[in-house]
């Protein structure tokens, strides 16, 4: 008998609801990138809208047990982000569009040239991602992540 798990007779499970509701809901940018990164960001009106669009989201109210690694080594965090209108997004969204633009889909791009939010400057975690501590051996986004922190600034 394990404890907080609902009771099969007792109405709707909500885990199961939570994955029913994700399962509709229009969905920007869950995209799994194979090849290696760019080496260097885009940083265009596309990233910078889909970085608006990001900021306007809001988490859902409920986590997943664990991170979501890009092939590049780049981590999301545990949950969803919602943008406004209840697309379904991922705190990935501008990693992908900036350093994956060649594996980003048309049917994603699309929805990118839709997307009505302001566009705002991403910052470095929005870029890289979240980081590993400890890394065994460094992941590309690790150098990438480095490279760009460490560029000249206007
Ligand atoms: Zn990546």
């Amino acid at each position: 008998m394990r404890e907080g798990i609902p009771d099969p007779d007792g109405g709707a499970d909500p885990f199961e609801e939570i994955l029913e509701n994700r399962r509709k809901a229009p969905k920007l940018l869950f995209i799994e990138p194979r090849l290696p990164p760019s080496v260097e960001p885009i940083v265009d009106d596309w990233t910078r809208k889909v970085t608006g669009a990001y900021r306007a989201s809001r988490k859902a109210n409920y986590a997943f047990c664990g991170f979501h690694e890009c092939s590049c080594g780049a981590l999301s965090d545990t949950t969803d982000h919602v943008l406004p209108d209840g697309t379904m997004t991922n705190s990935l969204c501008v990693h992908y569009v900036a350093y994956h633009r060649h594996e980003v889909p048309e049917p994603e791009r699309e929805k990118i040239r839709k997307l009505s939010a302001d566009s705002a400057e991403p910052t470095s975690l929005e870029l890289h991602g979240g980081r590993v501590v400890n890394r065994p051996t460094p992941a590309p986004i690790d150098r990438l992540r480095q490279q760009y922190e460490d560029r000249p600034r206007k």
